[in-house]
């Protein structure tokens, strides 16, 4: 990871995550990632150790046509390798600038780009300006691609990835995840203990993160397919056994997998958020199509307006306040009912660091679920930052949503 802006923190390394993630989906070990500023001699110094201890060494960043954009000049040095200019390359680049700016030529310094350490293959970057290169040497192989994560993302999927794959033992790594909500880490281990003793392939790993918990499968196969179809009884199993909790698998979030129920079953909700701002809103309006089922979102923060919008009765603020299950119950319905929904969903808590009381700490927070039956309400108390009590808010009430509509 080459970036002196990754090293003052100014940037995310999200390059590094990507890489990783899709390696190990190709079946190739990463050993280790190093991350250095634009220097020469330390980048030569990073790369040279690298091809030391490992058979592929892939970089990200320092592609672009400024001065301190040193990953080629880097390469041709560690490898022995002098810079050529391709001149398939340069013309490709001067085109893309006639195409942008018109008349205005192609500043000298772009011309770099074209240069690429002698015996390189291309990889074209389809999205910006920067080819990357693929050079071997001496049994050991070194990909550079450019920085801006849209451009590696786009070249890596369609042209490192495949390419790496061929190399192989032609076994690819499939993985599916598996994701729960409502239960903790350690009880979803607990039921799933002889399984997760008896994994070899696929192999089983549960990571919990923000109130929700993930299972990861994985497999090494022929193809794809073979590996999805070894994974389907393991999933059958732990499915039987966890169906309460588990809501989806790999992309899917909980406030899909909610929406297309209230679709599903034709049903109409109205929210009404106090400490949560519109979150729950925000998730749900995430979702396209959302307005089928959404009919509007109340946030009322004062108790001016949980009494005006929703009809929550003065008397019962009074006497056990904002953040109680009275309240929180008195919102559901009167969102429910203002907007003749069939579902209300309110939620009241104290997010932090301030507005503790003796009886009511940070991270009291009510949920309340109205329908035309019943109206549940639920108290949690959760430790965290402000922001992470009114996400995991947003969270819990989804989860009642689900729950309520299964
Ligand atoms: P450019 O042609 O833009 O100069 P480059 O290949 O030289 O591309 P860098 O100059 O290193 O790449 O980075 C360009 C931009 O890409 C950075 O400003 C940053 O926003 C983003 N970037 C660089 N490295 C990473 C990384 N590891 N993770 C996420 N984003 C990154
Ligand atoms: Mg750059």
């Amino acid at each position: 990871m080459v970036g002196t802006e990754l090293l003052l923190g100014e940037i995310v390394d999200t390059n590094a995550t990507f890489l990783a993630r899709n390696l190990a989906d190709l079946g190739i070990d990463v050993f280790y990632k190093s991350t250095v500023g634009d220097n020469l001699e330390r980048i030569s110094g990073v790369v040279r150790a690298a091809l030391r201890r490992s058979d592929i060494v892939i970089m990200s960043g320092g592609l672009g046509p400024t001065d301190d954009d040193l990953a080629r000049e880097t390469v041709s040095l560690v490898t022995e390798r002098p810079l050529e200019e391709n001149p398939g390359v340069l013309r490709d680049l001067k085109h893309w600038f006639a195409e942008r700016y018109g008349q205005t030529p192609m500043p000298d310094q772009n011309r770099k780009q074209a240069l690429f350490p002698r015996g390189s293959q291309i990889i074209p970057n389809p999205v910006g300006t920067a080819p990357g290169f693929w050079l071997e040497k001496d049994n050991k192989l070194v990909i550079a691609l450019p920085g801006v994560s849209h451009e590696l993302r786009t070249m890596f999927t369609e042209t490192v990835g495949p390419r790496l794959s061929s190399l192989g033992s032609g076994q690819v790594l499939v993985t599916r995840n598996l994701h729960f909500v409502g239960i903790g880490e350690s009880s979803l281990q607990e039921k799933l203990a002889d399984l997760l003793r008896e994994q070899t392939n696929p192999t089983l790993a549960l990571y919990a993160s923000g109130g929700t918990v993930r299972i990861r499968m994985a497999v090494k196969a022929s193809t794809r397919q073979v590996g999805l179809g070894q994974m389907k009884d393991l999933e059958a199993e732990i499915r039987k056994r966890t169906k309460e909790y588990c809501y989806g698998a790999d992309g899917q979030t909980l406030e899909e997998v909610v929406a297309q129920r209230l679709v599903e079953q034709e049903l109409t909700l109205a929210l009404a958020e106090s400490c949560t701002g519109g979150l729950i809103a925000h998730r749900l309006t995430n979702i396209p199509g959302s307005s089928a089922f959404l009919n509007r979102g109340y946030v009322v923060y004062s108790n001016q307006a949980k009494a005006e919008d929703l009809g929550v009765d003065p008397a019962t603020l009074e006497q056990f306040g904002a953040v109680s299950a009275e309240t929180a119950r008195e919102m559901a319905q009167g969102a429910r009912l203002k907007s003749q929904t069939d579902l209300g969903l309110a939620v009241t808590g104290i997010a932090g660091p301030t507005g503790a009381t003796p009886t009511k700490p940070v991270g009291l927070v009510y949920i309340s679920l109205a329908t035309s039956g019943d109206t549940i309400v639920e108290r949690h108390l959760w430790k965290g930052t402000r922001e992470q009590v009114k996400n995991r808010t947003a969270l819990m009430a989804l989860k009642l949503l689900w729950q309520t509509t299964k």
